[in-house]
């Protein structure tokens, strides 16, 4: 500054001062701190396997399908989980719920050729969803798989399956139904209500084409309602009960879908996911209790089928990233940049995810946004949340990210990272590449008329 110049006229900036004060929830609670997952430490994995980076724990899945699988099997004589796809099928994770005696559960042709790829047997094959491909029909068929029909049309195409392959398919038909909770998932399968479940019931084995083995329906997606399965399974028992007597035809299983909640936070919550959700204890209580209070004869007992998916895999996940860069907005508040959006976490559209730093600090604790790396406003990862400050280059921890992200992530803007997946023995295994510019352009044909010269 030369001499006589003025200083310049900064505003102030006012801020209520709350890291470590009391407010009216008390102290805010000492940030937790995430140095290592399963023994690794996180700046070791950044280190060899980049940022962003997915992390799973195979102890923790294998942890959560037994579990799962005992609170069933403790109540009810015959049970048999079959492992959601769509919530994650990296092949790594598939074929550890298989090794556990998981079957396979898919939605669309392209799943069904990952868990034959995956050496399932084509009878553990649950084949369920609203647009099967007659191909795909014809496959699941030779490989005697369970057929569960959404629709009429399906229905009819898979009669002509049937003409021309001279096969008797197992299948079942989805069900939806009012269980309470709204809006009904009323688009999937046949109503039970107005009676098309039991009209395409009795078509179905009318036809002598088909064997009707089973009977299906999945209510919902994170349920929070206990009674809606108890309502669910009555009704599924009803319609079992109803084939037996009047068509003769016994069902040889139950399956109530999956649809219970992890114990992340769901967005607008007030109180966090693990001290609300109910456990799979609870859902199963209620589930084996209904079907044994039933009054099925010890010979017609169904065998009970659950496709549970969220609840097994979500709190096995992790995200690890960087910070990108700190910014205030233009009202003073605190925002952080990381290397991962939307894009890369994509339940970040559903959830309160818990995101803890992970290296030790001393820093205040203040409350931030977070936003993604895409040049989108859209990317945000949490509005707000408290946490101690960092700067560029120090690591977070993203937890229970194990379900519908390592498959519905989208490629946008940046390339999708890299899964590792911590072992016994802290082993780290690469279960999937980063993705290259190479391997996202291979589908890629340019007309030859558009390549560009060197002097375009
Ligand atoms: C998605 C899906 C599941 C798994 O649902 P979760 O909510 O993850 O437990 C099971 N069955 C069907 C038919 C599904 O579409």
């Amino acid at each position: 500054m030369k001499p006589g110049e003025k200083l310049r006229y900064e505003r102030p900036y006012l801020k209520k001062l709350n890291a470590g004060m009391m407010n009216k929830s008390g102290t805010p609670g000492v940030a937790k701190i995430t140095k290592e997952i399963e023994g690794v430490p996180v700046r070791d994995l950044v280190e060899q396997y980049g940022s962003p980076l997915f992390v799973l724990s195979e102890k923790q899945i294998r942890r959560n399908y037994q579990s799962a699988v005992r609170a069933f099997q403790t109540r009810y004589p015959s049970v048999q989980f079959a492992w959601s796809y769509k919530t994650n099928y990296l092949n790594a994770v598939c074929n550890i719920f298989h090794q556990e005696g998981s079957w396979a559960e898919v939605v669309s042709g392209f799943e069904y050729r990952k868990a034959l790829g995956n050496g399932v047997s084509g009878a553990h094959i649950l084949f369920n969803g609203p647009a099967k491909q007659k191909k795909d029909l014809l496959l699941a068929v030779e490989n005697n798989s369970l057929l569960h029909i959404d629709n009429l049309d399906e229905l009819y195409l898979l009669l002509e399956v049937c003409e021309a392959t001279g096969k008797k398919p197992r299948v079942a038909i989805r069900v939806n139904m009012d269980t309470g909770v709204y809006p009904v998932w009323d688009r999937f399968g046949f109503n039970y209500e107005n009676n098309d479940a039991w009209s395409v019931l009795t078509k179905i084995v009318r036809s002598g084409k088909m064997q009707l083995v089973g009977l299906h329906c999945h209510i919902g997606t994170f349920m929070l309602s206990v009674e809606a399965y108890r309502i669910a399974t009555s009704k599924m028992c009803d319609l079992a009960a109803r084939c037996g007597k009047l068509l003769n035809n016994t069902i040889q299983y139950i399956d109530l879908g999956g649809g219970f909640p992890s114990t992340n936070t769901l967005k607008g919550a007030y109180l966090p996911g693990v001290d609300t959700v109910p456990t799979i204890d609870d859902f199963a209580e209620v589930i084996t209790g209904t079907i044994l209070g039933y009054g099925f004869s010890q010979e017609e007992l169904p065998m009970l089928v659950m496709e549970c998916g969220r609840v097994l895999i979500d709190d096995a996940g992790y995200l690890l990233g960087t910070i990108a860069a700190n910014k205030r907005l233009s009202d003073g508040r605190p925002s952080i940049i990381v290397d991962f959006g939307v894009n890369t976490l994509f339940t970040a559209f559903w959830y309160d995810h818990l995101i803890t730093p992970a290296q030790e600090t001393n820093a205040p604790v203040e409350n931030m946004a977070i936003y993604g790396p895409l040049c989108m406003n859209i990317d945000v990862i949490r509005e707000s949340v408290n946490l101690p400050v960092m700067t560029p280059g120090d690591k977070v921890v993203v937890h229970k990210v194990g379900a519908y992200n390592m498959t519905q992530w989208m490629q946008f803007i940046t390339t999708r990272p890299a899964i590792v997946l911590i072992g016994d023995n802290r082993q780290v295994h690469l279960v999937r590449l980063a993705e290259t510019l190479e391997y996202l352009e291979m589908p890629e044909i340019m007309p030859s008329h558009l390549k560009l010269k060197q002097t375009d």
